[in-house]
């Protein structure tokens, strides 16, 4: 058989996928460059610049059961969060970071054909699971100030749609949507899925609504405030009857043990882990404070450990090869909706610094 032979039989929403951009690794970059991989300041993933909690290395040095599959029913995990967010282990499902309870969340519901609202410019992922699960894209996309309208979100909502996503505080824009408006897109008894992602950085949830309301899923993840991304571990507060539908279908050892070892270090660890949260925050205000002083920059107000720039000079590409080159690393999507901007990860006081140094020297020249 000829190798185009094969296509005929992919599925033909697959056949012409082209995926996630994701974040190159420093690894990658640092060839590319000429800049040592450790030099190289990353604000391009969202990342923790104070990594993980240190007893999360300490006990993963010595643990001693790699050698056994974790528990398919994950019962030490979800006891572990009903500690950490209140809310019944029933309730809770762990996942491979919250980027597979998306997925799954997206093909527990999702037939080809299914519509899916979004409102871009918002978490690419949400796109990428919807694809794949040949769910077509309902984009209602946000105004100026990044704000969902509700009405024309309700507007779009037809005999087909299935789900509605919303990323609160949204990536890449940081922005909040009022709890309000969160209620009226929950009443209209759709599936909606509120991701909190950067929860511990916002401090505004709906997860204990999940109670009262059938139809609402919030999923989270360890990798941002808990410096976990690595690890991939996520998970997500779901009405009962959803949250046993997902361990129904989900891959029997999603979560691996060094990631269940690393949450437990990090739940017996959270004041730490939130002292750090607390410096990024004051560090995002000053790097606010910094980027609204270039005149080519409009940074918008962030609830998240990133800031969304819009950039009003000049290509937007280009400002992140420029940077790139220089070594630091900023996000820019080539999507529709992202009106020209970047998204910079909020890093430690130096990489502010740096930063704000290499903008400095573009702007002159
Ligand atoms: C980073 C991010 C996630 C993914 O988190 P993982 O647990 O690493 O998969 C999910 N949602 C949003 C909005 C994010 O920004």
């Amino acid at each position: 058989m000829s190798e185009e032979g094969i296509e005929k039989f992919i599925r033909p929403n697959l056949a012409a996928f082209g995926g996630y951009s994701a974040a190159k690794s420093p690894e990658t970059l640092a060839k590319k460059i000429g800049i040592a991989a450790e030099k190289i300041i990353k604000l391009d993933a969202n990342e923790n610049p104070y990594g993980c909690s240190p007893r999360v290395n300490q006990a993963l040095a010595s643990y001693p059961y790699l050698s056994t599959y974790p528990d398919a029913g994950q019962t030490e995990l979800r006891e572990l969060l009903e500690g950490y967010t209140g809310i019944d282990a029933q309730n809770i499902v762990a996942g491979s970071g919250s980027d597979e309870l998306i997925d799954l969340t997206l093909r527990l519901f999702i037939r080809p054909g299914d519509e899916v609202i979004n409102c871009p410019p918002t978490f690419d992922m949400f796109r990428f699971s919807t694809q794949i699960g040949d769910g077509t894209l309902v984009e209602v996309p946000r105004d100026e100030g990044f704000a969902v309208s509700v009405r024309a979100l309700k507007a779009a909502i037809t005999k087909k749609t299935k789900i509605i996503l919303l990323a609160n505080p949204n990536n890449p824009t940081g922005t909040l949507t009022p709890r309000q408006d969160i209620l009226e897109i929950i009443n209209t008894g759709l599936p909606v899925v509120v991701d909190e992602a950067y929860y511990e950085f916002s401090g505004e949830t709906v997860a204990p609504l999940v109670k009262q309301y059938p139809n609402l899923m919030v999923p989270r993840t360890f990798s941002k405030w808990a410096g976990l991304a690595g690890l991939r571990v996520g998970y997500g507060i779901f009405p009962a009857k959803i949250a046993s539908y997902l361990m129904a279908i989900k891959p029997p050892y999603n979560v691996n043990m060094a990631a269940l070892v690393a949450v437990r270090e990090s739940l017996a660890d959270v004041d730490y882990l939130m002292s750090t949260v607390k410096k990024i925050i004051a560090e995002r205000e000053r790097l606010f404070g910094e980027l609204k002083k270039f005149s080519w920059l409009k940074p918008f107000p962030s609830q998240a450990n990133f800031i969304f720039a819009s950039v009003l000079k000049g290509e937007t590409k280009e400002l992140q090869q420029k940077l790139q080159s220089k070594g630091i690393l900023i996000r820019y999507f080539d999507l529709p909706y992202w009106r020209d901007g970047v998204r910079i990860s909020v890093g430690k006081p130096e990489q502010t610094d740096a930063l704000v140094k290499a903008l400095q020297e573009i702007g002159e020249g």
